[in-house]
């Protein structure tokens, strides 16, 4: 086997291995990376997952893509190390299942992608013996589960950056009260300016001391491993080589696209739903083929997915042949009907997001939150447009109890809170406070760490 190559999907940037991608997080023409060609499984090696532990699908996915960059040995121990907690895969009714992202550390989907990229950027920064420094803009779930992936690790420092006003109690938390190697900056600002002042450090020479690598789903370290429960949920509810649907509700289309890549690898999936709230960019790109994105993007009750542009566009249109840039200019157009045969795109507003909270509950008493919620709806205009034959496995990325007043007007139950989130309630916060300003964010910066 040879070693996977990454390319930009701006086309201006030399190619690079797993490493390069990972530790460089978005290429130097301000492409983002993607693997030139992926590995395949055979039906029968998918089949085999059934009788394995998340852990064991985890290392047979992931050694096909990151050895021999990553010694075997090695990523056994960080997949069984990473991915020590549950994951639920429930049947709600027929073919209708939820499989639940939310018994990590910080109780969301995202702590399965940084809790094995916190393990592979150290694998490889321990290597070089190089200390980085993990930069990272935050709505509220990345932030914490990146900080809680990071957390005690050596060689690498995190500093988060999140809109002061923005992110809830129980999201904040996750992140400030862990100290040590984690510092966070809470900024009197919107999430957009956040991010601006990270993306504008990354270009910055005078701070190449810091080796600044980013955690955004940019990364496609972030996304390797998100191939996994696709593989995993699939070997739960299927039968051989029987072809099943997933809904994804969708915001950077991260997610997505690990299902995408799976199925590159054969995972047998006839198609994938992309549910999106009321930013419906992608859906109106699928109906009419052409791309507006949303400036500014609409506040939903699924904050987690409310994103005007999505960053993973630009791979997901290279997957499909077409080309573009990060600005959201389509270069060269991608196949748009081989796109509208493999996603249904659905937008859901917040209204009918509270309706299906009330629905799934009163009729199966099962809890979602507003982004499966948002799932589920889309599945449900799946089956009044697809009719009811067949699987389909909707993924619930968040736990209830991160959402405790939405589940409360929703349903008047309060949900049990989880370890996760109630081990952080009353331990001290540490954060420092900053304006929108990159040049005093810089002079931060140079001060504290170099
Ligand atoms: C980040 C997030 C999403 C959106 O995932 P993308 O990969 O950005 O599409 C959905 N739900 C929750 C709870 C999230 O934290």
């Amino acid at each position: 086997m040879d070693k996977m190559i990454f390319y930009s999907t701006n086309l201006s940037a030399p190619e690079v291995d797993f490493e390069g991608a990972l530790l460089g997080g978005i290429a130097p023409d301000k492409g983002l990376y993607m693997p030139r060609k992926m590995p395949r499984f055979e039906v029968d090696e998918i089949t085999g997952m059934k009788e394995m532990s998340y852990s064991e699908v985890a290392f047979a996915v992931l050694r096909k893509v990151l050895c021999p960059g990553v010694d075997p040995g090695a990523l056994m121990r960080i997949c069984a190390d990473a991915y020590n907690y549950e994951v639920p895969v429930e049947r709600v009714y027929r073919g209708n299942f939820v499989m639940r992202l939310d018994r990590g550390p910080t109780a969301s989907f995202k702590d399965f992608a940084a809790r094995l990229m916190a393990r592979l950027v150290q694998y490889f920064t321990g290597k070089q013996k190089k200390e980085i420094t993990i930069l990272t803009a935050t709505s509220g779930d990345t932030g914490s589960a990146v900080a809680q992936a990071f957390f005690g690790l050596e060689n690498i420092r995190v500093v988060v950056l999140f809109p002061r006003d923005e992110v809830s109690e129980r999201q904040r938390r996750q992140m400030t009260t862990l100290g040590g190697n984690v510092t966070c900056v809470a900024v009197c600002g919107k999430f957009d300016d956040c991010q601006a002042m990270v993306k504008e450090a990354f270009c910055d020479d005078g701070l190449s001391g810091l080796n600044l690598s980013s955690a955004n789903s940019i990364n496609i370290g972030r996304l390797i491993p998100q191939m996994v429960y696709y593989f995993y949920g699939y070997s739960r509810v299927a039968d051989k080589g029987e072809e099943i649907v997933f809904s994804v509700p969708s915001g950077n289309f991260g997610d997505i696209m690990g299902g995408l890549f799976a199925r590159e690898m054969g995972l047998p999936v006839a198609r994938f739903v992309a549910a999106v709230n009321e930013n419906d960019e992608f859906v109106r790109f699928v109906e009419t083929g052409s791309y507006s994105k949303i400036v500014p993007s609409k506040n939903c009750v699924s904050n987690a997915m409310n994103v005007g542009h999505p960053s993973n566009l630009s791979r997901l249109v290279a997957l499909y042949g077409g080309q573009m840039d990060e600005t959201g200019r389509i270069h060269k157009m991608p196949r748009m009907d081989d796109i509208r045969r493999d996603i249904f795109a659905v937008s859901v507003s917040d209204e009918e997001t509270r309706d299906v909270i009330k629905r799934v509950y009163d009729e199966f008493k099962v809890v979602l939150e507003p982004h499966g919620a948002v799932g589920w709806r889309g599945l449900m205009r799946f089956r009044e447009g697809f009719g009811d034959k067949g699987k389909v496995v909707c993924i619930e990325t968040a736990h209830p109890a991160k959402f405790p007043d939405e589940i409360v007007k929703a349903i008047g139950v309060d949900v049990d809170v989880p370890l996760s989130i109630s081990r952080v309630e009353g331990k001290d916060e540490k954060m420092d406070a900053l304006g929108v300003d990159y040049l005093g964010f810089r002079e931060y910066l140079v001060k504290k760490f170099l």
